[in-house]
């Protein structure tokens, strides 16, 4: 199968982006901008072959400069945040679901005892007519 036509797959395209930065790839193509999430390099942006995923002209060109050092150490801290982040939400879910199984199991049992509870009640009247009548 071929995607080379339309729109090529879905690259982050940015709105910042304006006419004058109209890159081609080795394909003679527009390039593609896409966002960079390695480490050193997170939330930089690039250009790159837009049919890569089909046929890569391996063009890259940065379009956000680098890093500093100090860029890298916040963002290396805010992604570590959002990783934290999404693994005590993934915790927290599990608990959730663990309550809601929970829940479901002890309400069974409710209505168990309940059903227990009418048929003691039952024999109890049972019972206390057959010592009326003794
Ligand atoms: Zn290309």
């Amino acid at each position: 199968m071929s995607s080379m036509s339309g729109s090529g797959g879905s690259p982050v395209q940015s709105q910042s982006i304006g006419a004058d930065s109209i890159i081609l790839c080795r394909h003679g193509t527009r390039a593609a901008l896409y966002t960079s999430w390695t480490i050193g390099n997170r939330g930089c942006r690039f250009f790159r072959c837009g049919v890569w995923e089909a046929n890569d002209c391996s063009f890259f060109q940065w379009y956000d400069p680098p890093f500093t050092g100090h860029e890298k150490e916040v963002m290396t801290y805010l992604v570590q945040q959002k990783n934290n982040m999404k693994y005590k939400i993934k915790g927290l879910e599990e608990n959730a679901m663990s309550l809601n199984e929970d829940f479901k199991i002890l309400k069974e049992k409710c209505e168990e005892y309940e059903s227990v509870i009418k048929d003691l009640q039952r024999i109890l009247e049972v019972i206390s007519k057959t010592n009326q009548n003794m």
